[in-house]
């Protein structure tokens, strides 16, 4: 993902520097709790059992841990507070008992813009001062979140701004779940009291959801979930997991994990383990063809070769012509767009047998890239065919320009707006803003 210009520069180094990570996850592991300076526990990130536990620590019996966990993880995840003072089935002495202990954490916002576009741009910052990024893209039919989930990137890949920066760390399940949930706050979707997650197509089979009840939604309703943001999220296997767990779970955010797509550069050894563990839909940054380009623009190629990553999407548990696996596709001019590097993906999908859809992606350019983006003229004819094979290949139109915020994900199809729905915006920006 490319990263707001506000990112301090010490994050940077040469990419061509980056080595390729082997198989053992290289990243440092993360804390599982940020130590506070108050000796605050922050709850968010953390599941019901651990809840728990931590309140058993704390001092209450074991059934009285249990019961005021499960409460408590309700009002958390699923109502979206950040008071205790707010969790009404709670006693009110209990309340300071655990304002004292806890605290209910969300990311820093350093800056929120508003593109005329309506695509929303978050620059976040974690407690111990790194910052990352989150975009809300709001469409016709659905509102995507793009969420980040590290600090930069071990990869270097060459036509990405997040591949120039070296990883800063993971980011914690509460900073990735605290992502969706600030983005929540900001949209005004939690659901009213009583209310649950209408509208979501909630029908997990581990899922409690209800269906019924309503948002508090200002018409552009978080639908979607991509794990499109800065990092690599398969090198952050373990967060993520934990995190995407309390979006999906129907007393947490529960948001359905058909509506959720975890997007690889290719970490093949973790592929299985995102199918079974986690079980949302997958993208696959493919981008070439050949592994001379494939080496070049996507570097993970060198440890893991095309055909040992085709062979892991056809093994993805759950692909099916319903749930296709999207395999992204950056356009470089004169590097990966001929006619024949479109007939070769073609020819790769079909051999292994893949329910496919491809996203075609208008290289956005940034300053140092060593790319250009293919003309439009190519990119309608590269779309053209691989189309005519029965894959279906949307090329992505860029989202919120002005607001620097697209990057190869986030792009979705422009729509037109009303004029009422332009002047909404309009004041939403200056709000934002101001
Ligand atoms: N690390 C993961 C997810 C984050 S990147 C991955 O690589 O899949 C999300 C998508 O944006 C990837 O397909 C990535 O290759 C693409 N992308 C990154 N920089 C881009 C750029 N400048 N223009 C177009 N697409 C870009
Ligand atoms: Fe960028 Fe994704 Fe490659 Fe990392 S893995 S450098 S985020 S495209």
């Amino acid at each position: 993902m490319r990263e707001m210009q506000t990112i301090s520069e010490n994050t940077r180094q040469p990419a061509a520097h980056m080595p390729i990570p082997g198989h053992i996850d290289p990243v440092p592991v993360p804390r599982e709790v940020t130590p506070r300076e108050d000796g605050k526990i922050d709850l968010i990130g953390l599941p019901r059992k651990q809840i728990a536990d931590i309140f058993a620590e704390a001092g209450l019996d074991a059934k009285a841990a249990k019961l005021r966990a499960k409460q408590v993880y309700h009002w958390l995840y699923h109502r979206g507070v950040t008071e205790f003072e707010a969790m009404t089935d709670i006693a009110k002495t209990m309340r300071p008992w655990l304002a004292e202990r806890f605290v209910i954490g969300r990311p820093e916002i350093v800056e929120a813009q508003v593109s005329n576009d309506g695509t929303r741009k978050w620059l976040l910052r974690t407690a111990d001062k790194h910052d990352f990024e989150m975009v809300f893209i709001p469409d016709a039919d659905r509102g995507t979140l793009c969420v980040s989930s590290q600090v930069g990137c071990t990869l270097n890949c060459r036509f990405c701004h997040t591949g120039t920066m070296r990883l800063v760390r993971n980011l914690t399940p509460g900073e990735i779940v605290g992502q969706v949930m600030l983005a929540r706050d900001s949209l005004g979707e939690w659901p009213k009291a009583g209310g649950t997650m209408a509208g979501l197509d909630f029908d997990d089979d581990d899922s409690e959801a209800e269906d019924d009840g309503m948002y508090t939604a200002d018409g552009r309703l978080l639908t979607n979930i991509v794990m499109m943001g800065m990092g690599e999220p398969l090198y952050n296997f373990d967060n993520v997991r934990d995190a995407l767990k309390l979006v999906m779970d129907g007393d947490g955010l529960a948001l359905s994990k058909r509506r959720i797509t975890l997007s690889t550069s290719g970490v093949v050894p973790m592929m299985a383990r995102a199918g079974a563990e986690i079980g949302v839909n997958l993208a696959v940054s493919l981008h070439a063809v050949t592994k001379e380009v494939r080496d070049e623009i996507v570097p993970i190629n060198r440890k893991y070769g095309i055909d040992e990553l085709l062979q892991a999407c056809a093994d993805y548990p759950g692909a099916s012509n319903a749930r296709r696996i999207t395999f992204e596709y950056v356009m470089l001019k004169d590097k990966n767009d001929s006619d024949d590097d479109a007939r070769e993906l073609i020819r790769l999908i079909k051999q292994y047998n893949l329910p496919a859809k491809v996203n075609l992606i208008p290289f956005n350019p940034w300053d140092g890239a060593a790319y250009e983006c293919s003309t439009p003229e190519r990119i309608k004819r590269f779309a053209e065919i691989v189309f005519a094979a029965g894959i279906s290949a949307p090329v992505r139109t860029p989202r919120g320009r002005d607001i620097d915020a697209a990057c190869g994900q986030l792009k979705t199809s422009a729509e037109k707006k009303s004029r009422a729905e332009l002047d909404r915006l309009a004041e939403e920006k200056q709000a934002a803003l101001g």
